[in-house]
């Protein structure tokens, strides 16, 4: 399917935006009128530019406030849209974009309405310009598509017809199905945004919230197909509004871009399979199976790599052995697999550089490594190959966005992976087994990537995503949303700060970026791992009475399970009959810290409400120590 975005969607001045939209792949581009206003040069230069670029401008956008007129105003915009089909000749674009007047003092009267437009056709035809009327939600009168279809047959000119606008339709809870009506045609673009469910004016909706397909909650999948039903076979363009992307890069947004109009069309793709397309819709590889995490490495040296040592230790880790030809250790608990990797002059040196001690790289355990980075590469992850030593299995790895890596590894190779990379000493190896899995890995991100990250996880790995959520932190709120692997073997919360004083905030901003801020492992008895980390020496986070007497009335607990909670200072949720049961530890060196959980009964969260209480520890235990160094 022929792609394209509209220049407002992007960050940088014009040039930028063109340079970033060629690279990302797309064919064409919408230019907007707000670019061409502040460009510094003639509107003839943009057409080479694009042109050496090999990018089509496919339309100019938007004229507005055009139509419903008093007949002396409406002479006076006649003057306006002529300099427009000027500048329009001199672009080489070949349409323009009449959005519905949102003028109040426009008639509502759509004889009169279509009068005026035929009018400007008839301009548009002496200038070879074809020309496209869409509804606005926001419009003074015509705001469905249905009545901007019922002006464009009034005005009847082969001249105009109609563009229609994803976000207009569906964020205002008009449906795909009212597309049926429309011949395919007669529809000269189709705009896509895509937005959150949340209860706000359409305006600001689309100002501030508007995203890339795949980013937000409408069907643009159903809306696609609608479309494609009318046999349209033009571009699909998108045009997003978001505060967020003024503080990215064009390239970066260009980028998410192509990504999210890959995902939607392989998505169509899915759910007309048996229908005859008319169009070529994109047919990536589908996701590989991901069945959990099959390691995290760590990037430490000196002395922070010896505290991460004795804080595995105390957490009932194995150190098996030493990589055959790398300064790497490998520990084990039960199913658990971590590696902590200080050699000098490697991709981990370099991480741990800029952001101190930290999750450098996670291995996804899949039953097709092949196809995973296959998957990854069409939606433009980057290949990541490090130096392969003699006695090391090459593991194919994309960089993720923050630029740590994603190591996909296949069930086969991970059976004797360690065996072949690390002299392991056996005898240390299968006592104290505790742990099953990690259980989720949760992360921190700088404000405005949200929407970027979750769209990765679901194009590049297939990753389904949770619905957005706020938590309170005792300094602000903080905005979390979990992407999980089908089945939710692997299950990653993204957490992003609203205001710069919460805990997620200051994590981004000692870490130097998007971090790691928990891992969290999962274990077959609560009560047993905690008994047993106790006694290693791991240092959990104390939790107070009141929280104990607070479960009790809420959950309805019995007065002894209450009290086996408090004295081991597990915390406690339930939804249905779904149980979570879980212990954090203290932070490491205030970076992130360890969670130990249990769930049961398919309890699907993270055990949020008692975040609140988690935070508050923390914050205590920060005052504490501030105390003892001040004396
Ligand atoms: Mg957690």
């Amino acid at each position: 399917m022929r792609r394209s975005i509209a220049t407002v969607s992007l960050s940088g001045t014009l040039e930028e935006k063109l340079e970033s939209v060629a690279a990302a792949g797309f064919d064409a581009v919408h230019i907007s009128d707000s670019d061409i206003l502040y460009y510094g040069d003639t509107p003839h230069s943009v057409k080479s530019l694009a042109g050496d670029l090999g990018l089509a401008i496919d339309a100019y956008q938007p004229l507005r406030d055009l139509e419903g007129l008093d007949d002396q105003a409406f002479r006076k915009n006649l003057d306006r849209i002529k300099r427009k089909f000027d500048l329009m000749a001199e672009l080489g674009a070949p349409l323009a974009l009449i959005s519905a007047s949102t003028l109040t003092s426009s008639s509502s009267d759509h004889e009169r309405i279509a009068a005026q437009l035929r009018t400007v056709a008839e301009l548009a035809a002496q200038r070879d310009i074809r020309l496209a009327y869409g509804a606005l939600s926001w419009a003074a009168h015509i705001r469905d598509v249905a009545q901007a279809w019922e002006i464009v047959q009034r005005v009847g000119s082969p001249q105009l017809d109609l563009f229609i606008n994803a976000f207009q339709m569906l964020a205002t809870g008009t449906t795909s199905q009212n597309l049926r009506e429309i011949p395919g045609a007669r529809i000269a673009a189709v705009l896509l945004a895509d937005a959150p469910l949340v209860t706000i004016d359409p305006v600001s909706k689309n100002r501030f919230y508007s995203c890339f397909p795949g980013e937000g909650d409408l069907d643009l999948t159903a809306f696609v197909q609608a479309v494609l039903k009318t046999d349209y076979t033009g571009a699909l363009t998108l045009e997003v509004f978001n505060e967020a992307f003024r503080s990215s890069s064009s390239r970066q947004i260009a980028d998410d871009g192509m990504r999210s109009l890959r995902l939607l069309e392989e998505n169509v793709r899915l759910a007309t399979s048996g229908d005859q397309a008319k169009v070529a819709l994109f047919d990536p590889p589908p996701p590989a199976k991901v069945s959990g995490v099959e390691f995290l490495e760590f990037a430490a040296s000196g002395a922070d790599a010896e505290a991460l040592d004795s804080w595995f230790t105390s957490f009932g880790f194995h150190k098996l052995g030493k990589h055959r030809s790398k300064n790497v250790f490998l520990y084990r608990n039960g199913r658990v697999n971590l590696a902590l990797n200080s050699e000098p002059d490697s991709f981990a040196h370099s991480y741990y550089l800029m952001h101190g001690p930290s999750v450098c790289a996670i291995g996804l355990r899949t039953d097709d490594d092949q196809r995973a980075l296959s998957r990854a590469l069409t939606f433009n992850a980057t290949r990541y190959e490090g130096r392969v030593g003699p006695n090391e299995l090459s593991i194919p790895a994309i960089r993720g966005l923050d630029g740590s890596l994603i190591y996909f590894v296949a069930e086969h190779d991970a059976k004797n992976l360690y065996e072949i990379e690390f002299a392991i000493e056996p005898s240390k190896d299968g006592s104290n087994a505790l742990l099953e899995a990690v259980d989720h890995l949760a992360l921190s991100l700088p404000s405005g990537q949200m929407d970027s990250r979750v769209l990765f996880y679901r194009a590049v790995l297939g990753f389904e995503a949770d619905a957005t959520f706020l938590l309170a932190d005792p300094n602000g709120l903080v905005k979390s949303r979990a992407v999980s692997s089908r089945g939710h073997s692997v299950r990653i919360p993204l957490n992003t700060s609203v205001g710069q004083l919460t805990g997620t905030a200051r994590q981004v901003s000692t870490q130097g970026g998007a971090a790691v801020h928990h891992v969290a492992f999962e274990c077959d008895d609560i009560f047993a791992t905690v008994a047993s980390l106790r006694k290693s020496g791991a240092r959990l986070l104390d939790i107070p009475a009141n929280y104990y007497e607070d479960l009790a009335a809420r959950f309805d607990l019995k007065d002894e399970f209450t009290a086996k909670l408090k004295s081991a200072h597990i915390l406690y949720d339930r939804i249905g009959k779904g149980e979570f049961l879980h212990v954090y530890s203290e932070p490491f060196q205030d970076r992130f810290f360890f969670e130990f959980v249990q769930r049961t009964d398919g309890y699907d969260e993270y055990g949020a409400a008692n975040a609140p209480f988690r935070m508050a520890a923390i914050a205590r235990l920060q005052r504490a120590r501030d105390r003892l160094n001040v004396m």
